[in-house]
């Protein structure tokens, strides 16, 4: 995602806060009516459905038929996108809301060549094409990657109004030595290879999260509505931002590097929604370990590595296997041997019967790099969210 400054005219923003307005509503619409639907009913209307109701809406609304159909087609498929998404256990992603006015604005346009083209006018100055809004120029900040293919226009609270262009990443070619890597998603370490390098996802530098606190407490001290409490909100957005995207940065840079050095990359089958589901449970069946799980939520969230396994997905098609993740942190990659035991620590890894020592994670990913799967003494532990390794979890509170 490469993301740059638009520069609309005054006629021209008009047509884009129309826009935005657009697919908000007709997002909040799905949203709605996917509110109502509940297990055992009827499935809620897909986006095939949806599409002849925006022909019956637009038939009926003026306001709705003024705007660009590309615009508020594009806005349904987004949202079919999001509930697919949230609907797939490998990914992270929340179930799709309501979009806020002067919050979410933004809208998306695919297919370049008949829906929208991009061209550089000067050294500092490209343009975009928007429908019914024509040219819009943008600060050409950089050069706009070749095969870029939808990209999608947002306006910040600040009002100031961007333009990303995505690609989908061709694949990177498979190096043909043969070699396998095993990655263990950890919290502490973001990612162990079996190779034993371990990798940290970055996230704020410690004076940049002093810095959020700071900010956060005088917001809660600023008064609703006030100039002051707009200003302090929009900065606490821009670290929140930029730590995202650090962690998008360094999730390609790694799934690049990864795809480029290995022929196979074998990852945990975790399950990302389900470890990050609330722990809380019900009043009958409280959940466990519901401290230690709420700050392992956080960790895994800023870990970003769902990013990291969609985007080697991406990158190394048919190359990436994922193993079930039972044990591989008890188990010895040496001679085999598991034991809850060997775990001395979070950190360190020494097997009760061979004596074979390493990083705890990196002995985990050289499990999952083998392809070892379950293979306990006394059978197989219901691999539910929190009990992966109870105990761990509770010293790493
Ligand atoms: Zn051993």
């Amino acid at each position: 995602m490469s993301r740059y400054r638009l520069l609309p005219s005054p006629a021209q923003e008009a047509v884009l806060r129309d826009h935005c307005a657009h697919a908000r509503y007709l997002w909040n619409l799905a949203v709605e009516q996917h509110s109502y639907w509940r297990v055992g009913r009827t499935s809620a209307p897909g986006y095939l459905e949806q599409c002849q109701q925006l022909t019956q809406a637009r038939a009926e609304h003026e306001w709705l038929r003024q705007g660009s159909q590309t615009v508020q087609q594009q806005a349904l498929r987004d949202f079919a996108r999001a509930m697919s998404a949230f609907f797939d256990p490998a990914n992270p992603a929340g179930r799709p809301s309501w979009r806020k006015a002067g919050r979410d604005e933004g809208f998306r346009i695919v297919g370049r060549g008949r829906q929208w083209e991009v061209r550089r006018l000067s050294r500092k100055v490209g343009q975009v094409w928007v429908p019914k809004a024509g040219w819009v120029r943008f600060r050409w900040s950089r050069a706009v990657p070749p095969g870029v293919k939808s990209y999608r226009v947002t306006m910040d609270r600040a009002g100031r109004w961007h333009v990303a262009f995505a690609a989908i990443p061709d694949p990177v070619l498979a190096p043909g030595n043969g070699e396998v890597v095993g990655i263990d998603r950890g919290v502490a370490v973001s990612a162990a290879l079996s190779t034993g390098e371990l990798l940290r996802v970055p996230g704020l530098a410690a004076r940049e999260r002093t810095r959020r606190r700071r900010l956060e407490r005088k917001l809660a001290r600023a008064k609703r509505g006030s100039n002051r409490r707009a200003r302090v909100k929009h900065a606490i957005a821009r670290l929140g931002a930029r730590e995202t995207d650090r962690r998008k940065d360094w999730a390609e840079k790694t799934s690049t590097g990864l795809a480029r050095r290995f022929d196979l990359i074998r990852v945990e089958d975790l399950n990302v929604k389900g470890m990050t589901r609330s722990a809380r449970g019900t009043v009958q069946a409280p959940g466990r370990n519901v401290r230690p799980k709420a700050g392992l939520n956080r960790a895994i969230l800023a870990s970003g590595w769902g990013l990291l396994v969609r985007r080697l997905g991406d990158k190394a098609p048919g190359r990436v296997e994922k193993i079930r993740p039972a044990f591989t942190s008890q188990r010895c990659s040496a001679c085999g041997h598991v034991d809850a035991k060997s775990r001395e620590s979070q950190a360190r890894f020494a097997c009760t019967v061979c004596g074979f020592a390493c990083n705890a994670d990196v002995n985990a990913a050289q499990n999952i790099a083998a392809g070892h799967a379950v293979t306990a003494r006394g059978g197989f532990r219901d691999a539910g969210p929190v009990n992966r390794e109870p105990q761990l979890l509770l010293q790493s509170a």
